[in-house]
């Protein structure tokens, strides 16, 4: 059988005593992810298909900050940011500022195969998502009683320091090789805990929080989008690998090396087109899970 491979992440983050109380569903959910994605490959099927719908699963899961159970912006509104790349064309999709759409992942999709742009946010992804009759969900779908909790632990801190200190956030992703050789990424989130209205984080823009290319490799970040939009982390990751640095090194000294001088806290998966995963992160615990044609599936919450 030709290679294929899948990884994914529920966030890269604080350890937290909701994931402590909750170990068991996490594991199941990641667990369920990778199942669906792997699959997808085992039948054939793209790495495109595997990774939208392996983050499909988890946007569908409350327990992962993306779809339902997304965080709350700190006017208890849920805006969420979601992104798909191929790379075997470097097509990709993405859309921020999404609110009422059951999976901001399918939508991304769409926007890559149905309309001649990249980026599409808010109305102007809506609309896309009526003409394409994507799955609608009334805004109390999106909001669980945790996410409620934070939203409101968060507004009665005193000052924004306070809050920054608390770093909330969350985010799903998945990586993947099919049997074809080809490789994808997509990332959703419902962005950070607390934050501005209309703020968008780095899971929906391409060569941050998500990249794709056959020639490298194809990355899913996380973390606080801010540090990675600014390091560019995902393309960065991609051109060190293009200058033939293995993957695991590429991604290790993106997150601990070259990222010293902004000291954001964040995390990523990777896949090169020969199967090898790159898995790296600065927080205290990052929510993963891979298999391959010659590795069985693994499931890491914490360390
Ligand atoms: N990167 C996401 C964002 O900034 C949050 C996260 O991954 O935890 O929106």
């Amino acid at each position: 059988m030709d290679k294929i491979a899948i990884a994914v992440h529920g966030g890269a983050s604080e350890n937290y005593s909701f994931l402590q109380e909750h170990q068991k569903e996490f594991e199941e959910g990641m667990a369920q992810a990778i199942k669906k994605g792997y699959s997808i490959l085992e039948k054939g099927g793209s790495a495109l298909d595997a990774v939208e719908e392996t983050v499909a699963i988890l946007e569908d899961n409350p327990l992962f900050n993306a779809g339902r159970g997304s965080a709350l912006n700190c006017q208890g509104e849920v805006e969420m940011d979601a992104s798909i790349m191929s790379g075997k064309d470097l097509r990709a999709g993405s859309v921020s500022m999404v609110r009422t759409v059951k999976n901001p992942v399918h939508l991304a999709r769409l926007v890559m195969e149905k309309t001649r742009h990249v980026f599409l946010s808010g109305y102007g992804a809506l609309e896309i998502a009526k003409k394409h009759e994507v799955e609608i969900e009334a805004e109390s779908y999106f909001i669980t009683p945790y996410q409620y909790e934070m939203y409101q632990t968060l507004n009665r801190l005193e000052t924004l320091e306070d809050i920054q200190k608390k770093k909330l956030k969350g985010t799903v992703g998945a990586v993947a090789l099919d049997m074809q050789g080809n490789l994808a990424a997509a990332t959703s989130t419902g962005g950070t805990s607390n934050c501005l209205p209309g703020r968008i984080g780095d899971s929906c823009v391409i060569g941050a929080g998500c990249y794709a290319n056959n020639t490298s490799c194809a990355v899913s970040g996380t973390g606080e989008g801010e540090y990675l939009i600014r390091n560019v982390v995902g393309h960065t990751i991609s051109m060190m690998v293009e200058f033939d640095m293995p993957l695991q090194e590429a991604c290790d000294y993106v997150i601990h090396e070259r990222h010293k001088q902004l000291n954001g806290e964040m995390g990523v998966i990777a896949v090169n087109k020969h199967g090898d995963f790159g898995i790296s992160f600065n927080t205290e615990i990052m929510k993963r899970a891979w298999q391959s044609s010659s590795q069985k599936m693994q499931i890491r919450l914490f360390d």
